[in-house]
């Protein structure tokens, strides 16, 4: 899950934040978290983005019908529903799932109908199933990868291995040539704090195989859209931090010290640097005690 609202609270004066949570809580009915906000935008050809507050879905239009993917939470499906239908007159043929993340995977229920599939991949399925989570189970599994075909255009659907949740993958839309990827991949904002749920090197494993890929337009389950300079701006953050960050540990450094220590000031720019840059730190710290069992290595000494 992703929230990206700046850090107001800071500096703000006791008398300010008093009057800021009263109107929260009055408005609160309406609230619905920030995924009140609803919104469609024609990206390239006929690929769309579905925005639902801090959250982004892709689909893609055709002749044949629509794929729709994450369907995010029930009331954003409900929304999406009502507006494929207000705005395409062609049926929905296909709802496919990132991984199975439930602030992702939700609502699924709401997009299902007659003649609609719905596709996962098949730990993302298993998953599902397994911890009873209350949305629409894929009827349509693959391992490594499979495409969809709507008249003419298609979506490549491919598993890249290990990243983040389980069974998440990328989709492919042509011939539009779009990638979406959800939140392993994010552009024009840090990577969301202490990467619970991720596994950093298989993040940079699996977007270098995006960057191998040919596509001419990125959009990504939270932030910004992109090119692929933007993807590979990003992985560089992911190498600089994973690398920053197992040095200092083969050094011997504490996560205390790692914190005061790295400083990555060419990726200053990313929204919540200052507020996530430590919490970065940590969920790589925490990867390579958990993965790599760094806390079991003879050959560091530690040193405060
Ligand atoms: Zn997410």
């Amino acid at each position: 899950m992703t929230l990206a609202l700046p850090n107001y609270g800071r500096a703000m004066h006791p008398r300010l934040l008093l009057r800021l949570s009263l109107f929260a809580s009055l408005v609160c009915a309406a609230c619905q978290s920030v995924a009140a906000t609803y919104e469609i935008e024609r990206m390239k050809d006929n690929v769309y983005r579905f925005t639902a507050g801090n959250y982004r879905s892709a689909f893609m239009v055709t002749d044949a019908g629509i794929v729709a993917t994450d369907p995010i939470n029930a009331e954003a499906a409900a929304w999406l529903k009502d507006e494929l239908a207000r705005r395409f007159n062609v049926p929905l043929r296909y709802v496919v799932y990132s991984h199975n993340h439930v602030d992702h995977s939700y609502g699924g229920r709401a997009l299902d109908g007659e003649g609609v599939h719905f596709v996962a991949h098949r730990l993302a399925r298993e998953d599902l199933v397994q911890t009873r989570a209350d949305t629409r189970i894929p009827d349509i599994t693959f391992d490594d990868e499979m495409t969809l075909h709507l008249g003419n255009a298609r979506v490549g659907l491919r598993y890249h291995g290990v990243n983040n949740g389980r069974g998440s993958i990328s989709m492919h839309f042509q011939p539009a040539n779009v990638m979406y990827v959800v939140d392993w991949i994010v552009l024009g904002r840090m990577t969301y704090k202490n990467l619970k749920g991720y596994d950093i090197q298989g993040m940079i494993d699996s977007t270098e195989a995006i960057l191998a890929t040919d596509f001419d337009l990125f959009i990504g389950g939270h932030a910004d859209a992109g090119d692929k300079t933007d993807v590979a701006r990003y992985l560089a953050y992911l190498n600089a931090l994973y690398d920053s960050v197992r040095d200092g540990m083969l050094a011997g450094k504490p996560l205390a010290q790692l914190k005061a220590d790295i400083r990555l000031p060419a990726f200053s720019d990313l929204r919540m640097y200052d507020e996530w840059l430590g919490l970065n730190i940590e969920g790589v710290h925490d990867t390579l005690v958990d993965q790599s069992y760094f806390d079991m290595r003879p050959d560091i000494q530690p040193r405060d």
